[in-house]
């Protein structure tokens, strides 16, 4: 491309987009990165720089940019056909996919419902479980309200963002939002309840047992995201959570729905986090590495028994009247079933593990920085929290932008990857090789260093 149509293009950008999750107004001043093409983990801007994909696009990407199967089962899907309607028709790559996904879950997970992101995937899982106790058995149709943890995050549509607890993200759309019970989470390294790792009494979950068994009947879910909550700043969950969480749904009764958008497809080591403590959620949301990174879809997984509360006459209506235009679109789910098969056929799981011990003890050099104050792993899932004073947990101030900083050093040295506020996340294609995962890790060390040294 020419030097003045690559200068154009930067012009119309800021001219014409809205860019998600984004301050314009420093985005117009910013120098911005176009990308225009990509080749494993690296993604290469239009002026030719290559940057170490070390996010994952977003914690999409699976195997790797422009993988060679998923490229080829894409262009033979549009040799096919590229979409039609799934209201009232089936199509072939949808239908195995469903298949698939049932297979590869936790047992117990038998229906598929697909929708075109993560948020409408956790959307569904809320509107189909308050249905499911309108419609079995017994009814139960005061069971309005869900359980939620602090911090989390679900999605940006307003049912997801209801569930949500980022106060920065979801405040503001408070009057449009239901009522849900929040409950602490797992934060230890800032633990609500001010407990050290060591005396940990995981007072945090007696309250949400106690929240439980007072609201019971008014709780129709539990909505968490397993093992680590992400978007919160990667916020991960002690050893026996998951298990405590899952056994006190399922003795009080109460539907369990694991988001497992960000955690599944191999993210956290394991298929899915559900599997790390043996977990049977009721219902499952997943989405961003469904498709290898290649496109949107998501997936919402119900039980049977869950299913089966929506059966009945056509005149009783007990459809489930929801879904999308693009719902089961053909090239993406030709692209999540090509994804799913590359896991098979090339043990990436296997070979995933080695990388990810690496990574835990190169991540343990971090703690030399004088201002890392906390760093949380689950697999292939980092996050590295800031803080202005180590030993105090003093944090930044919002206007240090020192997760900004960091990023933007790392981005000058080839590596592209997104903060949350002051947490550095790291969160590479489960494909990158280890020297690959090296250097990536040796540019983010040195930016943490010389952007906190100077800070
Ligand atoms: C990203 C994410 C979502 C939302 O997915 P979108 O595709 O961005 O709508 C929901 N839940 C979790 C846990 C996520 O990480």
């Amino acid at each position: 491309m020419s030097e003045i149509s690559m200068r154009h293009l930067e012009e119309k950008d800021k001219k014409y987009v809205w860019h998600p999750f984004t301050q314009m107004m420093d985005w117009e001043e910013e120098e911005i990165v176009i990308i225009k093409e990509a080749d494993g983990v690296y993604i290469k801007d239009i002026n030719g720089k290559t940057y170490i994909d070390g996010v994952s696009s977003l914690w999409t990407n699976v195997h790797g940019h422009r993988k060679q199967k998923i490229d080829e089962a894409i262009k033979n899907q549009i040799d096919q056909i590229s979409h039609s309607t799934f209201l009232g028709l089936s199509n072939v790559p949808a239908i195995l996919l469903a298949e698939k996904l049932v297979q590869i879950t936790p047992p117990g997970l038998d229906k598929v419902f697909f929708s075109d992101s993560g948020s409408e995937a956790v959307e569904v899982a809320l509107k189909v479980a308050y249905q499911y106790w309108c419609q079995k058995e017994n009814p139960e149709p005061q069971r309005t309200k869900f359980v939620h943890l602090k911090h989390s995050y679900h999605g940006d549509t307003l049912g997801s963002v209801s569930v949500g607890g980022i106060d920065l993200f979801h405040k503001i759309y408070k009057p449009f939002l239901f009522e849900t019970i929040s409950v602490p989470s797992p934060y230890c390294y800032r633990c609500p309840f001010s407990q050290t790792k060591e005396q940990c009494s995981r007072e945090c979950f007696g309250e949400f047992a106690r929240v439980i068994r007072q609201h019971n009947k008014e709780i129709a879910a539990v909505v968490v995201e397993p093992l680590m909550q992400g978007a919160a700043g990667m916020i991960n969950q002690p050893k026996g959570y998951l298990s405590a969480v899952s056994d006190l749904a399922k003795n009080e009764g109460i539907v369990l729905i694991f988001d497992e958008v960000a955690t599944g497809f191999g993210r956290s080591g394991k298929m899915f986090a559900a599997e790390w403590e043996d977990i049977k959620p009721d219902i499952m949301a997943l989405g961003k590495g469904i498709t290898g990174g290649y496109l949107p879809l998501s997936a919402t997984l119900f039980t049977k028994d869950i299913f089966n509360a929506f059966l009945g006459d056509y005149s009783d209506f007990k459809s489930f009247f929801h879904g999308h235009t693009y719902t089961g679109n053909q090239l993406a789910a030709q692209a999540a079933l090509t994804n799913i098969e590359i896991f098979e056929d090339e043990k990436v799981l296997e070979t995933l593990s080695p990388k990810i011990e690496l990574l835990a003890k190169r991540l343990e050099s971090f703690y030399e920085l004088e201002h890392v104050g906390d760093i949380r792993q689950v697999g292939f899932m980092v996050g590295i929290e800031l803080v202005r004073n180590g030993n105090t947990k003093e944090p930044y101030e919002a206007g240090d932008k020192i997760g900004i900083k960091v990023i933007m050093e790392a981005r000058r040295r080839g590596v592209i990857i997104r903060p949350l506020g002051d947490v550095i996340v790291i969160m590479p294609p489960l494909s990158i090789d280890q020297s690959q995962l090296n250097t990536l890790l040796d540019v983010i060390y040195d930016s943490i260093k010389l952007v906190t040294s100077n800070a």
